[in-house]
């Protein structure tokens, strides 16, 4: 499968941190401005395929690239995110964290809450402890 990623070197001129298994850079379609990829060299689709040392390295990175990002554009918080396969809005198959910077008085998107368009839309009511007991025997069976 072609990888936008690896196969884009624009992006890496865009590079505003690396360590030896991982890099971060501007998205090209971003949220905000200042909205970051941090992604291991490594082309793999998953966050499971990752070794730990990949992780950590990504980890790393994420800490470095947030306390450059509230020096550059002064937000007070961030979204934090990946998404794994097309049915969950993964378009390229390499493994990326997006870091979002926010602040007050971003265009666009002012939240994040997937509950809002995924889930019983619009709404904010608790599920039922009945129902969350019920999906919780389902995962704790199949741990
Ligand atoms: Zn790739």
């Amino acid at each position: 499968m072609i990888c936008a990623f690896c196969e884009n070197k624009e992006n890496d001129e865009r590079v505003v941190v690396e360590n030896k298994l991982a890099k971060a850079f501007p998205t090209t379609q971003p949220i905000v401005p200042g909205h970051i990829l941090i992604l291991p060299k490594r082309c793999v689709s998953k966050f499971e395929d990752l070794t730990i040392g990949e992780r950590n390295a990504v980890f790393e990175l994420m800490d470095k690239v947030k306390k450059a990002l509230r020096k550059s554009f002064d937000c007070k918080g961030f979204n934090h995110a990946w998404n794994e396969n097309l049915i969950a809005g993964q378009t390229v198959p390499h493994f990326h964290l997006h870091i979002i910077p926010r602040k007050k008085g971003d265009k666009g998107i002012y939240e994040y809450e997937p509950r809002k368009f995924i889930y019983r839309l619009g709404s904010r009511e608790n599920s039922s402890q009945e129902e969350l007991l019920e999906i919780a025997s389902i995962i704790k069976d199949n741990l």
